[in-house]
């Protein structure tokens, strides 16, 4: 798979993009942060400066024509006033300060203002205008006074260089856009690591998968390292495969089963007609031969509706055909033909309790349920034997049909093995009694398409018991009564 149309890389790339994100904004904030605070300090040393100089006796004007300030340091100072109606600057020789004319004006009429500019050779310069009185022509009188025969409202401007603060916030974008690159590369790096690290799993799931789907090997399992949602998808996705794969084994297995179970009364119907046909036949041969011929149509149409109920059963959505049903009513119909199968075979019935119990389902699955058990129960009871048939109410919520004999029974190692589609424990006794293998399974169908299971107790040679439960939502009872049942006459 082509690397950037990988999780990894979109993982990769929006984790850089919300890192980046993030950089920027620390970095402008550091960024604007000292910024701000450089220049705040320049301005506070201004004013300071400005408070000093105004505080001052000495004679400033004198003091910048000498040159006396800081301009090495980056220090200038300009003394501006209006002398017959022109606005004069003083100030140290060769400095020249590209100042405002309305900063000037609005300074000596007292107004404060700072004020960034640009020096004719490029430098710049932080500046800050305040009112400044400047006397002329001061001579002492006795007693040590000094008085001026003139005075100018004027305004003192003192700069600054911002080189220095230029020159650090200068290094300090380098910086910060070097270390945001460099962070943004090792992440980047790194992301890309972590991203491999943690959905290599997925990796070796997809990579199992295909293999899985290329060979068509389906007893193949993706391997489970770890305990987290990787591991826990993985195992979701090994135990899906393993039911494929027994679905897939069963549906083979149930195929060839099918078509075994078809290619008998086939190769009977074969060979009788065959032989038949032979040579010529009295009326009696051909009759006999005609009713094997049916016997075995009779018993592939018996298969074949099974495996039409268990196709239906495999499609599913049943339960759309569901309605109350009056399972003691039912019951005892049931019991009715279960007496006349019995007499045929001269056993004995007995009909238990038959409660009156309402469970939602359809009735006709019902019924075949049920007589396929009361079916098994008479074919699998030796002459002399009872069948008992009741429905009783089991722990308060439940409805239990019981269909007990006293016939073969099942070992304790055949019973998980008797509802498998065609399981038979003696194939040739159920075949010759008319058994396909399918009943039971249609039986552990039908219970559980009604939210029921079938319970079995059985012991070889004394009989069996076969319990199916139904849960009665909110215990449809309507009265629990002995049977209702009267026997036939
Ligand atoms: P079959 O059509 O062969 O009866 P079933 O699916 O109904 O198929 O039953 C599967 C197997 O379970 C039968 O072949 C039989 O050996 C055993 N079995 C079912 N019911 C009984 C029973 N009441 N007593 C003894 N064995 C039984």
């Amino acid at each position: 798979m082509n690397f950037f149309h990988s999780i990894k890389f979109r993982f990769t790339i929006w984790y850089l993009i919300v890192l980046g994100v993030l950089l920027i904004l620390l970095s402008a904030g550091v960024y604007y942060g000292l910024s701000h605070s450089l220049h705040d300090n320049l301005d506070d040393s201004l004013k300071l400066r400005a408070e000093q100089l105004s505080n001052s006796k000495a004679n400033i004007r004198d003091s910048i024509s000498q040159g006396n300030f800081q301009e090495k340091l980056g220090e200038v100072v300009s003394l501006y006033f209006v002398s017959e109606d022109e606005l004069i600057q003083v100030s140290a020789h060769g400095v020249e300060i590209p100042v405002d004319t309305q900063m000037i004006m609005n300074a000596t009429k007292g107004k404060k203002a700072f004020a960034s500019q640009k020096t004719s050779g490029g430098q710049k310069l932080r500046l800050y205008s305040v009112p400044y009185t400047i006397y002329e022509d001061s001579r002492f009188i006795p007693g040590g006074y000094r008085v001026f025969s003139e005075k100018h409202s004027g305004a003192l401007v003192i700069g600054r260089s911002t080189e220095n603060i230029d020159d650090a916030l200068h290094g300090l974008r380098q910086i910060l856009i070097f270390a945001d690159l460099a962070t943004l590369a090792i992440a980047g790096a790194g992301g890309i690591f972590l991203a491999k690290r943690a959905l290599k799993p997925v990796d070796d799931i997809a990579g199992t998968a295909a293999e899985i789907e290329q060979s068509g090997d389906l007893s193949r399992r993706i391997k489970v390292d770890t305990k987290d949602e990787l591991g826990r998808l993985a195992s979701t996705l090994n135990n899906m495969i393993a039911r494929l794969q027994g679905a897939f084994t069963r549906q083979q297995e149930f195929t060839g089963d099918a078509s075994h179970e078809l290619r008998t009364p086939l190769a009977v119907i074969e060979a009788e007609s065959t032989l038949s046909l032979q040579k010529k036949r009295s009326s009696e041969e051909y009759k006999q031969s005609l009713e094997i011929v049916a016997q075995e149509a009779k018993h592939m149409s018996a298969i074949i509706g099974q495996l039409l109920v268990l196709a239906r059963a495999d499609a599913g959505n049943e339960q759309r055909l569901f309605e109350e049903v009056d399972l003691g009513e039912l019951v005892r119909t049931v019991a009715f033909d279960a007496e006349i199968l019995c007499r045929e075979k001269n056993l004995k019935f007995e009909c238990g309790q038959i409660g009156n119990l309402r469970i939602n389902g359809n009735i006709e699955r019902l019924r075949e349920l049920f007589l396929n058990l009361v079916d098994n129960a008479v074919r699998y009871t030796p002459e002399g034997g009872t069948v008992t048939l009741s429905l009783e109410r089991s722990k308060g919520k439940e409805a239990v049909v019981i269909f007990k004999d006293t016939g073969i029974g099942i070992s304790s190692e055949e019973i998980s093995h008797i509802f498998q589609r065609f399981y038979r424990i003696d194939k040739a006794r159920s075949r010759a009694e008319g058994g396909s293998g399918l009943g039971l399974a249609i039986c552990k169908h039908i219970a559980e398409t009604h939210t029921g299971k079938i319970e079995v107790e059985s012991e070889s040679g004394k009989g069996s018991t076969f319990k199916v439960i139904f849960p009665m939502e909110g215990g449809r009872y309507v009265r629990s009564m002995q049977a209702q049942y009267n026997g036939l006459s």
